[in-house]
């Protein structure tokens, strides 16, 4: 199948042809088997080997896991499709698979809870710095810029703060020094917004969320832009893609053909191979069913969430609202430009008083569970200083924009009238 489609297309086929399945399956088989019988110990050779490419065991190869991993790179507009055992194992393979000891990356300040942990806190003892720049508008982004910098890291629409990054001046920024440019997708989703067409090398997503859509799996997911490949040939910044890989008996990245998508080959031959954390093939099975209908999630999702942030928008109890597709958000014009018909997602952030009244508003709800997770077909009501970024510092909470009266709101699959009620009623 052509992956010119429209993105639904892909999203419902690519990747899996039923007419070379034994049975004729039109549902992707599920593939639970750890390892898989080479037939012959010279064909196990080759595979090793990569000159033969198949399946050889589950932490690194699967059908199931294959056909998503396809499916994501398609829907993306990439070219290369990798996964992980959850959205914070593909961004840790993703800067790994670029960073070690000695080189630093550069961070936007707005990004989520769980990752500004890993990236500033856990790599610091793996060695890697971080500086952080401002996403929204990245005036300060080539200034950080330097000889050990391996990867500038941003979120297109953050989470839980809501902004939206200028993902086609990062990208260019990023071009013009030769540094890999990473971005999560998982707020926006592929639905609405594709950072790869606007330039970016690698797109990440906690499938976790939207892809899911039911909250019942986690999951990790990478995209990568056909246009890395030559930025990693040659580069001196990626020696780990063009110096012999000691670990993969002497292999050169940047020397094999085009044909193969280089960075996310290294995850899998090094990072997969030796960090483990591989997607379960179940939960591909599930990701793969939640891709089918992401595009129409997003749709019922976006229009409940706009109505939502109306209503609180004229709530005397709201201090502000913060939904890039409501006309008074800063970000909104940007949205209408490069989102889906417009469409901004189903992760708003109101302001209330202070902490005391934002924990009473969240325990008056009834259809919105106070719970931390994003991206489910329930709608999600989380208090974010006191739980996703409560491992922060006041500090560090305000530098990624949580104050202690912020409520982040993840609109779901409900009646979008029945939502406003539940709401009114725990803002009386
Ligand atoms: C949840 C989330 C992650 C982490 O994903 P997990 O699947 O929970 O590991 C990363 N980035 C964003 C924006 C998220 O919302």
């Amino acid at each position: 199948m052509s992956n010119n489609l429209h993105q639904e297309t892909l999203a419902t086929h690519y990747g899996y042809d039923s007419s070379k399945e034994t049975y004729g399956s039109v549902n992707v088989p599920l593939y639970l088997t750890n390892a898989y019988d080479f037939g012959t110990s010279e064909r196990g050779a080759r595979l090793f080997a990569l000159q033969e490419l198949g399946a050889i065991y589950s932490r690194i190869t699967n059908p199931t896991v294959d056909v998503l991993e396809a499916r994501i790179a398609a829907v993306e507009g990439g070219k290369g499709g990798i996964s992980a055992a959850s959205g914070s194992a593909a961004i840790f393979n993703a800067i790994a698979n670029l960073a070690g000891a000695g080189d630093n990356i550069i961070v936007a300040k707005k990004i989520y809870g769980g990752s500004a942990a890993l990236l500033h806190n856990t790599l610091k003892n793996f060695g890697i710095s971080t500086k952080t720049f401002d996403s929204d508008n990245a005036d300060d982004l080539e200034g950080l810029i330097d000889d050990k910098t391996k990867a500038i890291f941003f979120e297109s629409l953050s989470n839980p703060q809501i902004a939206v990054a200028d993902t086609d001046k990062i990208a260019k920024i990023a071009d013009k020094h030769g540094v890999v440019s990473i971005v999560d997708n998982t707020v926006a989703s592929p639905a609405l917004y594709q950072p790869l067409k606007h330039g970016a090398d690698v797109s990440v997503h906690s499938a976790t969320k939207y892809i899911s859509g039911n909250g019942s799996v986690l999951g990790g997911l990478i995209a990568t832009n056909a246009k890395l490949n030559a930025k990693l040939r040659g580069n001196s910044r990626y020696a780990y893609f063009n110096e012999p890989e000691a670990n993969y008996h002497g292999l050169v990245y940047a020397s094999l053909p085009d044909d193969f998508d280089l960075f996310t080959l290294r995850i899998k031959t090094i990072l997969l191979r030796d960090i483990g954390a591989a997607l379960s093939a179940f939960n591909a099975w599930q990701l793969i069913a939640g891709l089918e209908t992401l595009n129409v999630r997003m749709r019922a999702i976006s229009a409940s969430a706009l109505k939502v942030a109306q209503f609180l928008e004229s709530h005397p109890k709201v201090k502000s609202v913060n939904y890039p597709g409501l006309k008074s958000s800063p970000n909104y014009e940007r949205v209408k430009a490069n989102f889906t018909e417009g469409l901004a997602s189903g992760l708003l952030a109101f302001e209330v008083a202070d902490e005391q009244t934002a924990l009473k508003v969240a325990n008056g709800t009834e259809i919105f569970r106070v719970m931390v997770n994003i991206g489910d077909s329930k709608s999600i009501i989380t208090h974010p200083a006191s739980t996703t970024h409560a491992q922060l510092s006041k500090d560090e909470q305000l530098k990624a924009g949580i104050s202690a009266g912020l409520i982040r709101l993840s609109v779901g699959l409900e009646n979008a009238d029945d939502l406003i009620e539940d709401l009114k009623k725990a803002l009386a």
